[in-house]
């Protein structure tokens, strides 16, 4: 089993570094979870977000509020480079279930994107198999679907190779290859997500968890689907660590929880994304 641990072999190697020659624009995504407190305060964030990016090329980013600011924010607009998105989205259209909201309701207001597993969520009860129902539903729906996945802990055994295999495999159940092109996987240790940016992962642990990510969608989809798939990082992404995630983790993008409610954070993590190439 440890021998999963040991992902640095050539063949992936090559097409990482393929996949990021070809790559396109970074993501960059604001997951405000329950916050702000006011539809104002929403507003002057997105406002300032909105203004603070308007300029910035290569990157592709997406405000997540929660569900009851979607409407002010929508008409507000979305532009190329600010989009909205959702926190969440149900695997049904409509019907009796308190307290969800349907991709095709958050679809009125202009979102074309939704986070899905996270770690905040599953800690509340989603498993891989409801999170893997979101899913479907969600693409079927023309929406972009950001699976969320990560450890709580490391150990030296590696373990958390096989709980990452394990949480992608299983939402990923019912996915088809075409469909790929609508799924972006978020990498969220979940003893990173939260902290001081000293605490955010080290970027060689990142990359080679980016690589470990690329070999399982190659090895379920092959490899020309699955290297198509953007995998971002988040966990205690600021606007000073930020670029290191990207330059040299590897990843594609970024998921950023706090730091999202500062428009000063939140466009200084989205220029530094835009000076990787
Ligand atoms: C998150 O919860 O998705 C997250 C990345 O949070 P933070 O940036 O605050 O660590």
């Amino acid at each position: 089993m440890f021998l999963e641990t040991n992902i640095l072999n050539f063949r992936i190697f090559i097409t990482c570094v393929i996949n990021l020659l070809v790559m396109s624009n970074k993501i960059v995504i604001a997951n405000w979870k329950m916050n702000p407190k006011t539809p104002a305060e929403a507003r002057r964030i997105y406002k300032g977000i909105k203004k603070g990016i308007a300029k910035v090329k290569g990157v592709d980013t997406y405000v997540c509020p929660p569900f009851i600011f979607l409407s002010e924010l929508s008409k507000l607009g979305v532009t190329l480079k600010t989009r909205l998105g959702v926190q969440d989205a149900f695997y049904e259209e409509t019907g009796a279930y308190t307290g969800q909201t349907s991709p095709e309701m958050a679809k009125a207001y202009k979102a074309k994107l939704t986070i899905l597993g996270h770690s905040e969520r599953r800690i509340l009860g989603e498993d891989n198999k409801l999170i893997g129902r979101k899913l479907l539903h969600a693409i079927a729906n023309g929406f972009t679907a950001v699976l969320c996945v990560g450890e709580s802990e490391r150990n030296e055994e590696g373990d958390y190779y096989t709980f990452i295999r394990e949480e992608l495999e299983t939402a990923l159940v019912g996915v088809k290859r075409g469909d790929l092109k609508k799924v972006i996987i978020a990498y969220e240790p979940i003893w990173a997500i939260g902290k001081r940016a000293e605490e955010a992962i080290d970027t060689k642990a990142l990359y080679e968890m980016i690589l470990f990510i690329r070999k399982v969608l190659i090895e379920k989809f092959g490899r020309t689907p699955a290297l198509g798939v953007p995998i971002l990082y988040g966990g205690s992404v600021k606007e000073n660590n930020a670029l290191e995630f990207i330059e040299k983790g590897g990843a594609d993008g970024l998921l950023i929880g706090g730091a999202s409610l500062s428009p000063e954070q939140f466009i200084g993590i989205t220029k530094s994304a835009a000076l990787v190439k």
